[in-house]
């Protein structure tokens, strides 16, 4: 049928051995617009079989020859940007401007980056000074996973498997059930770029059926995940007796510290971008907003000001600057999150429910206000778990020890931003901070090389750059004696 979203396997398109569909939801009208392959054990068999009998040809073809058809993978993603912009503005309900800005072009990035990387990774050696050397060889590990979530489809599902592939592995990847559309897409592309049978399976369908049926396949050598803390506790769980490696990309719950030097106007806006792009659904996302006491209710007026002039509309029209969120049982969730805050006593400053939109193409539609809420300190559950949508809330403090205190209380540790122009204490503040990234007077700015990743329960790991390079790969060391 149209709109049918089928697994790859072997470099064939097909639905799910079981012969079984999901319903592939649009977020913006809340109609069904098409089915998924809803896979299970049988097609990871057959995926991993695929991928180990092609895995002896393609690690052993040459740097050169991967980063070749990477590129040509890539130069497909480019070709069809607009068509991958609006699918994953119908498959997520985020706004296309920024799918067309931010997603595909990140997606190609991410194949054209690791193209690169193929032919550029390299590894050690350490000569001991009496004629013996040693070398280490990274070899490929196999067949591997690649599982990633519904916030920024394409983009996630291409920065695992393209250094997967570039390293030799073949891959059996899932996207998420939620978003599958793009990387179904991707897949149909696979052989015409040349890319032999087997080499990239995309398997799609639920997380505890078909993801959890890779995470326990004995000859799938190592998962990388991205998406829930829970989720990714689970997968750990599965995967320890069985000495996978495992590469965990969590949840957030990060703070935007906001000291009274800052560049006022560039900290408001900017704050705002972080806690609302993508209708607040990206794990990097700043949903504490920590003020200091000297600017606390002018940055507040302004803020509020600011955020309740955004328009909520249409995803796939290009003027939209906020759509809709991904289902609805994540606007529930979204939703529950507001009420509980109201029950913790914080005051809804902005946003704080349902949008009901007057297009009657979207009356079914899934959109949440965007809210600000304040009054709430660091003990309450709405400033503890993540939201992971349209809401963020704001507390003060009057030093840099009580901000550290409170950008640090959560059990979340994934990025943090912080604004101020003091040099040292730009610093001294980022280096207290426990979270696996900093960025210091902006936010979300991307160097692909760069250790990417977050401490306790943001996930174990990092990746980019040679960090997926040596997830992918086992070091060997061979020590000769002249
Ligand atoms: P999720 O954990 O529900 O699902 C993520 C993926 O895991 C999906 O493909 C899903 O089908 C699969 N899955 C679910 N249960 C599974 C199981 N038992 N075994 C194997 N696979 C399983 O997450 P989500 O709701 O899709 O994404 C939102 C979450 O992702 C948020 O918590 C967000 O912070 C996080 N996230 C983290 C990063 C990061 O880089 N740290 C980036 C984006 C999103």
């Amino acid at each position: 049928m149209e709109n049918d979203v089928l697994n790859l396997i072997n470099g064939t398109l097909q639905p799910a051995l079981g012969g079984e569909w999901l319903e592939n939801v649009e977020p913006a009208t809340g109609a069904v617009y098409g089915r998924i392959a809803r896979s299970g054990v049988d097609d990871v068999e057959a995926a991993v079989a695929a991928g180990r009998a092609a895995f002896p040809e393609w690690r052993a073809w040459s740097p050169a020859d991967r980063r070749a058809v990477l590129h040509r993978l890539a130069d497909k993603v480019a070709e069809n940007a607009a068509l991958l912009a609006e699918s994953e503005a119908r498959d997520n309900g985020k706004p296309v401007s920024l799918a067309a800005a931010v997603d595909i072009p990140r997606a190609e990035q991410n194949l054209r980056f690791y193209a690169s990387a193929a032919e550029q990774f390299a590894s050690e050696s350490h000569t001991m000074g009496d004629g013996t050397v040693n070398y280490t060889l990274r070899k490929p590990l196999g067949v591997v996973g690649c599982i990633s979530p519904w916030n920024l489809p394409l983009y996630l599902f291409t920065w695992k498997i393209a250094p997967a592939l570039a390293s030799g592995n073949c891959v059996v990847a899932k996207p998420s059930e939620v978003t599958p559309m793009t990387a179904y897409l991707l897949g149909t592309w696979a052989k015409e770029v040349g890319l032999p049978d087997g080499v990239l399976n995309i398997l799609h369908g639920l997380g505890p059926e078909v993801g959890q049926a890779m995470v326990d396949h004995h000859h799938v050598r190592a998962i990388s995940f991205t998406g829930g803390s829970s989720t990714g506790a689970a997968i750990s769980a599965a995967a320890a007796p069985k000495f996978k490696k495992l590469s965990l990309e969590l949840g957030g719950k990060n703070a935007t510290v906001v000291f009274d030097d800052c560049d006022f106007d560039a900290a408001l806006s900017t704050a705002i971008r972080a806690a609302f792009a993508n209708q607040g659904q990206i794990c990097l996302c700043g949903s504490r907003i920590l003020v200091q006491d000297t600017i606390y209710e002018r940055f507040r007026d302004a803020m509020v000001n600011k955020v309740s002039r955004m328009r909520i509309g249409d995803p796939m029209d290009p003027e939209t600057k906020m759509g809709a969120v991904v289902s609805r049982a994540h606007r529930d969730k979204v939703l529950a999150a507001i009420a509980t805050a109201r029950g913790e006593g914080g005051t809804i400053l902005c946003g704080g429910g349902r949008h009901q939109p007057r297009e009657p193409r979207l009356q079914g539609g899934f959109f949440v206000q965007p809210t600000l809420i304040e009054g709430l300190d660091h003990t309450c559950v709405t400033n503890r778990e993540e939201i992971f949508g349209p809401v963020a809330t704001l507390q003060s403090f009057s030093d840099e020890r009580e901000a550290l205190g409170l950008a640090n209380a959560t059990k979340y540790g994934l990025s943090a931003s912080v604004w101020t122009r003091d040099l040292q204490r730009a610093h001294r503040v980022a280096s207290g901070i426990d979270t696996g990234m900093v960025w210091i007077n902006c936010w979300l700015v991307r160097d692909l090389r760069t250790p990417f990743g977050g401490t306790r329960q943001s996930g174990v790991g990092r990746e980019g750059g040679y960090n997926s390079m040596r997830f992918f790969t086992e070091p060997q060391n061979v020590c000769v004696k002249l």
